[in-house]
């Protein structure tokens, strides 16, 4: 094999018809080390990637050690920036390959598969990273609410800098949204394991089936802990309020997805409808196909060209695998009544559009009312979103809260919000709404209430790195998200604007 070449080294796919008998077996066949070092050689280190990750890990630099093999650096050269190596390597939407120079649809380089084979060769973290715990001059406690990738990330880089981080969780297993929504067969259950047994053993502490606002309440934790981080995550489901939809068979996806997730079986019956067009209604059309289902149709009211995420790279390879596996798109269509019989959803009945350009961005799906369509189902999927529930906060720090006017709690550079103390990261403040925003969030919020502490005497010094393991000098650099680099002093909360 050549070691420098400019065609992207192929991915190769497990059997299409295989895979969609499993809810476990996975879509991709992971890169060999050939593969690993051929593709990373193909890397001019020019850099556009970090802008497009939004950990900002140095890629660059992995691409470098991968190059020569060497996975030790790879993995701490990732672990600067990011604890869920393997978990990014399996589900990771990769908008860094949209920034690649060599980037022509199908020619980036290939960051997610490679970070996978760092990840999956590593076996044990700790024997690789030999993190050792700082002494900072003193060891508060924070307290995370939410065990998610976001919250899991802000507990790993404060726990090994000696701070007590008391994580709640709500339910009875770490990993949010990774365990209750994305299927197995897209994320191996074990990696999720693997990273937050991992996450955990630098000394959080963390309580399950304990939700914040009612088995506990919010204003404990501010007493109690020197900063709160809110990692809550969108649980909320956001429904299209369209007649039929408290029959049976018709549900929401995140519900859908967490009682699969949670070894439910539910019979989908042959012909399932989703309504959607995001992560979610991929996995609930992909996992429908493993239930048995023998149509399955995506309904979303854009056209393929205006679907969430369109054109980045992630956006094609999810509706190739999706295609592959024969599921049905239905594209411009908007679902106004469901028909059921004997209190069953029976009919699907919807409007086509037409798409209009507002001169406003993105084009609007207008339906066209003179003539209504139906499809037979079985069950009907609705995949239309979720919001944070931010209930669990008193109404009198509420009001101190600065938020967006849809709501979303603003939050400065370092992820603190306007209330001293009180940081939130992941799904409730992000836009993008991935894990690696979230782990970027939490990056910048451990840094921040590292310096927020340090400010209240709590603690003597801030290192300049997150991180102390051995080796490098691997970029340490912090950046907001327009790409800024970050300051080490801490701006007050009155600096604090949207
Ligand atoms: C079906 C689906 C597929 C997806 N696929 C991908 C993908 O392929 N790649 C990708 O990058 N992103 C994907 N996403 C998005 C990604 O999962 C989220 O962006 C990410 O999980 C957000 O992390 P988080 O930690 O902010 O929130 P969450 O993962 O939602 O975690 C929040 C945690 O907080 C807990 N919690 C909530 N309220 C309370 C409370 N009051 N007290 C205590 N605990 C509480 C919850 O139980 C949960 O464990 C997908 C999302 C869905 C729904
Ligand atoms: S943009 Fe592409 S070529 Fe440039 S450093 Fe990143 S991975 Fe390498």
């Amino acid at each position: 094999m050549k070691y420098v070449d400019y065609k992207r080294v192929p991915i190769k796919h497990f059997d299409a018809d295989k895979r969609v008998r499993s809810l476990n077996l996975q879509t991709l066949v992971p890169y060999t080390l050939e593969e690993v070092v051929a593709e990373s050689s193909r890397c001019l280190g020019c850099g556009l990637c970090i802008q497009g990750c939004p950990a900002r890990i140095d890629i660059p630099g992995y691409q470098i050690a991968m190059a020569n093999g060497n996975i030790e650096d790879g993995l701490k050269i990732n672990f600067e920036k990011l604890p869920f190596v393997e978990v990014c390597g399996d589900v990771c939407p990769h908008p860094c390959e949209d920034w690649c120079i060599l980037d022509d649809n199908k020619g980036s380089i290939a960051t997610r598969h490679i970070k996978k084979y760092i990840s999956e060769n590593t076996p044990d973290y700790k024997e690789v990273l030999k993190v050792k715990v700082q002494d900072l001059g003193g060891h508060p406690s924070v307290a995370v609410i939410g065990a998610g990738p976001t919250g899991l990330t802000a507990a790993f880089y404060l726990s090994i800098n000696g701070i007590r981080v008391n994580v709640y969780e709500a339910s009875g297993r770490p990993g949010g949204v990774m365990v209750h929504g994305i299927p197995p067969f897209r994320l191996p259950r074990e990696a999720i394991t693997k990273e937050a047994e991992h996450i955990l053993s630098y000394g959080s502490r963390i309580f399950y089936n304990t939700r914040i606002g009612k088995d506990v309440q919010f204003e404990e934790l501010l007493k109690e802990n020197s900063a709160v981080y809110i990692a809550t995550g969108n649980w909320k489901p956001t429904r299209i309020k369209i007649t039929g939809e408290e029959l049976q068979g018709v549900y929401h996806a995140l519900e859908f997805l967490n009682k699969i997730n949670s070894g439910e079986k539910i019979d989908v019956g042959e012909n399932v409808a989703i309504i959607g067009g995001g992560f979610t209604a991929y996995d609930a059309a992909r996992i429908s196909l493993r239930l048995g289902a023998k149509k399955v149709t995506m309904m979303y009211r854009r056209s393929a060209i205006d679907r969430p995420g369109y054109p980045s790279s992630n956006a094609f390879e999810e509706l190739d695998e999706a295609e592959e596996e024969k599921v049905i798109f239905d594209w411009e269509t908007s679902p106004f009544e469901y028909v059921g019989e004997n209190g069953k959803v029976k009919i699907l009945k919807y409007w086509r559009n037409q798409m209009v350009d507002s001169g406003r961005g993105r084009r609007q799906p207008v339906p066209v009312k003179d003539k209504e369509y139906s499809l037979e189902v079985d069950t009907i999927i609705e995949a239309t979103g979720q919001r944070e529930d931010l209930s669990f906060i008193p109404g009198e720090i509420m009001e101190k809260l600065a938020t967006t006017t849809t709501g979303d709690l603003v939050v400065n550079q370092y992820n603190m919000t306007s209330y001293p103390g009180i940081f939130a990261g992941g799904d409730i403040t992000n836009k993008r709404k991935d894990i690696i925003s979230g782990v970027g969030d939490s990056g910048r919020a451990s840094m921040g209430i590292l310096l927020y502490l340090k400010e209240l005497g709590k603690i003597q010094r801030v290192p300049k790195r997150l991180t102390n393991y051995e080796g490098g000098p691997y970029s340490t650099t912090y950046y907001d998200m327009e790409g800024k680099e970050i300051p080490d002093s801490f701006p007050s909360p009155t600096e604090i604007k949207e």
